[in-house]
């Protein structure tokens, strides 16, 4: 309940803080800074970023496996599953991979999860959307969002939800809802920074439940903001797995070096 309320008043905050950028910008008051370096851009079109920035952030094409989002040293090798990912296949359908966990990528994304400048969240999830629409949107639009769940008492103490904030640009974008209790977190669990890679798997054992009435036939994209090792995420997609649904599409950033992973 507590976390619902958090929940909500973090998206009307963010809603208002967009409606008022917007009415600024729209009365030309607002100075348009590139989002990544801060250069002030001629004619600046909102939430665009320079064009050094830009390339910066461009989509990744090659050099990676399409399955976890492991990164290849040779980054003009064509898409192709890694070792581990064929060994053992991830429970999810397919995951969505934008690029490498480096550069001003990674800045973004500490910033985001680490500083708590949460204005990064709207750029990066429309940058989310783009890439989930160039590369899955077409032939698996999904029912529904689901991002990785805080339990309340960490929500309380965080204030909100970084993978729900997140998810909500890409939910508007993609016109699909989003249900922020779809995946509930019903264990407390020591962060799994904190922990060795033998622990990070049976540290979450239980850890989440999903609503199978929500689920069972749905396409859900889960998302995640930063994965370290995949474990969250490999944990929340096995939950919604067991409540039936029509498919399970992983949306996060993998870390660069997914070496510590565990499965
Ligand atoms: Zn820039
Ligand atoms: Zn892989």
């Amino acid at each position: 309940m507590a976390g619902a309320v958090v929940n909500a008043l973090a998206g009307a905050f963010w809603d208002a803080r967009n409606a008022g950028r917007r009415l600024l910008a729209a009365s030309g008051l607002l100075e348009v800074r590139c989002p990544g370096c801060g250069l002030v851009i001629p004619r600046p079109e909102r939430g665009r970023f320079c064009p050094a920035c830009s390339a910066d952030l461009a989509r990744r094409e090659s050099g990676y496996c399409p399955s976890c989002g492991e990164p290849f040293e040779d980054a003009a090798s064509p898409p192709h599953p890694c070792g581990a990912c064929l060994r053992q296949p991830p429970p999810w359908d397919r995951l969505v991979f934008h690029g490498a966990y480096e550069g001003l990528l990674a800045e973004m994304l500490k910033a985001y999860k680490f500083g708590r400048a949460l204005g990064r969240g709207g750029e990066l999830g429309r940058m989310l959307a783009e890439t989930w629409l160039a590369r899955a949107g077409e032939e698996h639009p999904p029912d529904v969002l689901a991002p990785v769940p805080l339990h309340p008492r960490r929500l309380l103490w965080r204030g909100y939800n970084q993978s729900l904030e997140l998810a909500r640009p890409v939910a508007r974008r993609l016109g699909a809802p989003l249900e922020a209790d779809l995946l509930e977190r019903v264990r407390h669990t020591t962060p799994q920074v904190e922990l060795a890679r033998a622990r990070r798997l049976t540290n979450l054992k239980g850890a989440f439940r999903a609503d199978a009435e929500r689920t069972r036939g749905r396409r859900v994209l889960l998302v995640d903001d930063v994965s370290t090792t995949c474990a969250t995420l490999v944990e929340c997609a096995r939950t919604l797995r067991r409540a039936g649904p029509r498919g399970a599409t992983c949306w996060c950033w993998p870390a660069r070096g997914a070496s510590g992973r565990t499965r």
